[in-house]
């Protein structure tokens, strides 16, 4: 049974619960635990009391020692966490391990240097009339801050989080995703062990609307609402802390393109592209579903592309050979699977794959996908206007470098762009001309943790990493001294 966390205890099961499927062959891998409206009042009941409490008092040097800790801990528990992600998620263990679990630990120290370095500018005032003031401002956190998760890098976006939030002061109360429950749990066993009062960090399970993710977001004891998911499930978020006027930091879908210009260096490019089309089987908000390809590559772009589509091994999480894992469910698979089938319907050329593969023994009963590539689709088809999340991507020729951002930037999303090509001048002036959060310029999902994460129009609201984190998990109060 995976349980519930709050004010430092796990929660008896009181019998609603849910089972978790393995959707690597559908089998049931745990039972969940759901909380109640009344177990996540108590959560953030919980929350404040430590804010209230010894947690409130802390001091910047005794929370980054503590996130310390907790890096070094996760770490020493590093096998555990990767097994357990990748029993959530079905990817591959030595992704869980590169990627996830690697990327928490970095998150913890990240955050921990950011926190410490952290300042904010004095003024000294001085009016026409001869009076001088010192203004400067002191950071308080926000207070109890909700976090809400998707399933697809479930620590690694938790743990995005989570860290700055400690970091700050702040105490937090986690609804992971459904799909994902585990690796929250396990979190809570490493920040108890690392020294973390109780009450400042809480788990409850549940689903979005009618459960947990419902009863948190409707909280009055909530400060604030940072938030990882999909645009839709933002917007109902932002109606329901509506009326209690609650800030939000929205890390939404994407619809991500990639630009290919004539001149890129197509070995990278054609390296950089299958990772970004089909790293965790499409599900990465990241990902590149939208690629343009100037007119006198295309063909080749095309063919190399689809060559390592081919080359994808799809298979057990702990065959070393193995290089995508399943979508996270059959629900999710249904989704794609009908993306995949109107895409036919549309008259598309699909150029490998595009379904359901036969995959031998107990695999047979998971929700295993073929990678899908198409041409032959327009901007105005639905596969290139409403984010799939699976592993594929429509190409479309361009002539024009004008052309090529007019086609990346029709769209109502604005995560994050490639671009590829040879000439310096270039690639600085179509990367700034994307309109998105980030823009990358021959690479993909290269990220200094400093650096603004975030996206424009449908793809979020606000900005995490470094400092900017700090911006949402702090609430500064401006202090103004007469002279
Ligand atoms: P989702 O929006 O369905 O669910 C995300 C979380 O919100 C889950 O924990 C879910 O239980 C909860 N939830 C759902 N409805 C809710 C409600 N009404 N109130 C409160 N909580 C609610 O998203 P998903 O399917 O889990 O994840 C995939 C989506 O996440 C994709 O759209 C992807 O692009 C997005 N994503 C974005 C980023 C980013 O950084 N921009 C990163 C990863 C994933």
């Amino acid at each position: 049974m995976i349980r519930n966390f709050v004010d430092g205890e796990f929660a008896e099961p009181d019998g609603r619960c849910w089972q978790k499927i393995s959707p690597v062959d559908g089998s049931v891998r745990a039972d969940v635990h759901e909380a109640d409206r009344d177990l996540v009042e108590r959560a953030v009941a919980a929350a404040r009391a430590a804010l209230d409490g010894a947690w409130g008092r802390t001091t910047v040097p005794q929370r980054t020692a503590l996130l310390r800790r907790a890096a070094d801990l996760l770490e020493e528990r590093y096998e555990e966490f990767v097994a357990a992600e990748s029993a959530d998620t079905g990817k591959p263990l030595q992704q869980a391990r590169d990627l996830d679990v690697s990327r928490a630990v970095a998150n913890f120290r990240s955050f921990a240097d950011t926190v410490a370095a952290a300042g904010l500018p004095s003024y000294l005032t001085e009016l026409p009339d001869g009076r001088r003031a010192l203004n400067y401002a002191a950071r308080k956190p926000l207070g109890v801050v909700a976090v809400i998760v998707p399933w697809n890098l479930p620590l690694l976006l938790l743990t995005w989080k989570v860290a700055p939030a400690l970091a700050c002061g702040n105490a937090v109360v986690v609804k992971p995703s459904e799909e994902t429950p585990s690796t929250a749990v396990l979190l809570a066993e490493v920040l108890r062990d690392a020294g973390l009062p109780a009450g400042a960090y809480n788990v409850v399970h549940g689903f979005g609307p009618g459960s947990a993710g419902q009863f948190l977001v409707e909280s009055r004891g909530i400060d604030g609402v940072t938030f990882t998911g999909s645009s839709a499930t933002g917007a109902s978020i932002m109606a329901a802390v509506a009326p209690r006027v609650r800030p939000v930091s929205f890390e939404l879908g994407g619809k991500n393109p990639a630009v290919v210009f004539a001149d890129a260096d197509l070995d990278s490019a054609i390296d950089g592209l299958t990772r970004s089309v089909f790293a965790n089987t499409g599900q990465v908000c990241l990902c590149t579903e939208r690629l343009y390809v100037q007119r006198p590559v295309f063909d080749e772009v095309a063919e190399r592309l689809a060559e390592r589509a081919r080359g994808l091994r799809l298979g057990r999480p702990d065959d070393p050979e193995t290089t995508t894992g399943p979508l996270i469910s059959q629900e999710h698979r249904d989704k794609v699977l009908r993306y995949y089938r109107l895409a036919e319907e549309l008259g598309a050329k699909t150029l490998v794959g595009g379904g359901v593969p036969s995959m031998p023994g107990d695999l047979a009963g998971g929700s295993w996908i073929e990678p899908a590539l198409w041409t032959g689709l327009t901007n105005a088809d639905v596969q290139l206007r409403e984010e799939i999340f699976g592993p594929c991507a429509a190409l479309i020729p361009f002539d024009t470098e004008d052309e090529a951002v007019a086609l990346a930037n029709d769209t109502e999303y604005g995560l994050a762009a490639s671009v590829w090509t040879t000439d310096l001048s270039r690639g600085h002036r179509v990367a700034q001309r994307m309109r998105v959060g980030m823009a990358w310029v021959n690479t993909w999902f290269l990220r200094d943790l400093r650096s603004p994460f975030g996206g424009v129009g449908l793809s979020g609201i606000g900005r995490e990493g470094g400092d900017h984190s700090l911006d949402f998990y702090t609430q500064p109060t401006n202090v103004c001294v007469q002279l």
